[in-house]
């Protein structure tokens, strides 16, 4: 079984978020199960020079990008037994940043087209292209409109994973024919048009075979309107080919017995040790060195999906408990701003690190007692996953993800991994953190809940399971989907 994953981030080499965590890992957990997983994506700027000096220049040619001809080089890298294949064209990704620009509509159409054309001048022809989230999603519609009828393409299924469906890559009309180059025809509320627009979330939506998203909570929210973010009828419709299959994390990288990037190593068999993290984290960030303080952080990008709105209602009330609090985040110039001003307000408990460092984010999972994540939605999330690895003891709104991988404590049962509330209301968020933090001097109870969370398995493994019955399934169908 062949399949190549498109993705527009894949760790180790270009991160923003939780996709680059699951491009990283996905595809070595499908690989021992025996699947030949390749990934496809952009050669940024930004991706690290020892990775880059590695890279072998395989192929080059010229990719339609409406009416013009842009320049297409891909480069080889073997990277931990997973092939990568990285599109070259530096006007479109030798910048700053990954995204966020005026041009992304062009750049990632670009990239759709590339990765069509990838397949036959490498004549390689997967039995699955497996796309995640709106850069990508113009491939399987590309696919289904265009390339199909060409040599090697017919048999091609794809399939498309929603890991945030509030970033769908609206862009006007005109992009049809001047980016995607493709007839009014396709201007049509049943394929891309969107309000008046050309949405790319859309053309996958309707042209994918089967549509996965991070979790079975989230698979149900985005059915509503309140989660659905206008296309909640599209996925009504398409229901049946929607599969839930929660996200995991890589077992070796996020690991605190072996994680280099960590002060001190430590295990659910010697939990003492992870003391010598917070304490250093203390020392690092100037807070007094208390071992009895409980120390909460929050990573996280900084936007209204992170619940970032709760706290600021109740910061105050939080900061008056006996708690230290970090923060690590970016996003949102306005969360980045009033998180620095609260940072003064508030010298004694208070530490915010404002930027994308991933070596402090491990550090800070080793370190924390407690991890925030109040999110308003929240597909999958890993940061709970990761905490709970590390033994930090997260505090979830009962949403997506978090609804399906945090348990909260039940003091009557001994039953749960963390702590949750269920509306999106800062003094339910507020309450839920006292309750935690009730129960936080009481070692035995403590220990019990970190053991639970820390021996929960958070690995690809299941999930890497029912993605390969999803692909053999789609590969058996004679016939592709039809839109
Ligand atoms: P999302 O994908 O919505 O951003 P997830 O919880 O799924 O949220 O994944 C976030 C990932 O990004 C985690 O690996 C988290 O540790 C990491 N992360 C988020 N913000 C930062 C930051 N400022 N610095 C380092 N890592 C971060």
């Amino acid at each position: 079984m062949k399949v190549l994953f498109a993705v527009s981030e894949c760790g180790p080499f270009a991160k923003s978020g939780g996709l680059a965590d699951v491009a990283g890992s996905l595809p070595k957990e499908l690989k021992s199960l025996g699947t030949d997983v390749r990934v496809i994506l952009p050669k940024y700027g930004t991706i690290a020079d020892q990775y880059k000096k590695k890279m072998k220049k395989i192929k080059e040619f010229t990719v339609d990008v409406g009416w013009r001809k842009q320049y297409c080089g891909i480069e080889e890298l073997i990277h931990q037994g997973i092939t990568y294949y990285f599109v070259d064209n530096e006007y479109y990704f030798k910048r700053e940043g990954l995204y966020g620009y005026f041009d992304d509509g062009e750049r990632f159409a670009f990239f759709s087209r590339a990765v069509l054309e990838t397949l036959k001048e490498l004549d390689y022809f997967p039995n699955i292209l497996h796309c995640h989230d709106w850069h990508t999603a113009m491939i399987p519609y590309l696919l289904r409109a265009d390339y199909y009828r060409r040599t090697g393409y017919g048999s091609i299924r794809t399939i498309f994973t929603i890991h945030n469906l509030q970033f769908q890559g609206i862009f006007p009309r005109e992009v049809l024919k001047d980016l995607l180059g493709l007839d009014e025809s396709y201007f049509h509320p049943g394929h891309l048009e969107f309000f008046g627009n050309v949405n790319f979330m859309k053309g996958a939506l309707v042209a994918a075979d089967k549509i996965t998203i991070v979790s079975p909570t989230y698979k149900q929210e985005i059915q509503t309107p309140e989660f659905g973010e206008k296309l909640d009828g599209l996925l009504r419709a398409r229901n049946e080919d929607l599969v839930g299959i929660l996200n995991g994390i890589d077992d070796d990288f996020y690991d605190p017995s072996k994680d280099p990037f960590i002060f001190q190593n430590y295990s659910i068999h010697n939990i003492g040790k992870k003391a010598a993290n917070k304490r250093e984290i203390q020392k690092q960030f100037g807070l007094k060195q208390s071992a009895s303080t409980p120390l909460m952080v929050m990573i996280s990008r900084l936007t209204r999906q992170k619940g970032i709105d709760l706290i600021k209602c109740v910061f105050r009330e939080i900061l008056q408990e006996d708690i230290q609090l970090i923060f690590l985040g970016a996003g949102d110039y306005e969360y980045e701003e009033y998180l620095r001003q609260a940072a003064r307000i508030y010298p004694e408990k208070l530490r915010v690190y404002t930027g994308f460092n991933e070596e402090l984010a491990h550090k800070l999972y080793a370190a924390a007692d407690l991890f925030l994540m109040p999110s308003l939605f929240e597909p999958c999330g890993l940061g709970q996953l990761i905490a709970m690895k590390y033994g930090a003891i997260p505090i979830v709104r009962e949403t997506g993800g978090l609804n399906d991988t945090v348990k909260s404590w039940n003091e009557f049962t001994k039953e749960g991994n963390g702590f949750s509330f269920k509306h999106f209301n800062a003094h339910d968020m507020l309450y839920t953190i006292r309750r935690a933090l009730s129960f936080y001097h009481n070692k035995k109870t403590w220990g019990l809940i970190v053991k639970q969370a820390m021996e929960k398995d958070y690995s690809w493994a299941q999930s890497a399971f029912y993605y390969n019955q999803l692909y053999s399934e789609v590969i058996a169908r004679s016939e592709t989907h039809v839109f």
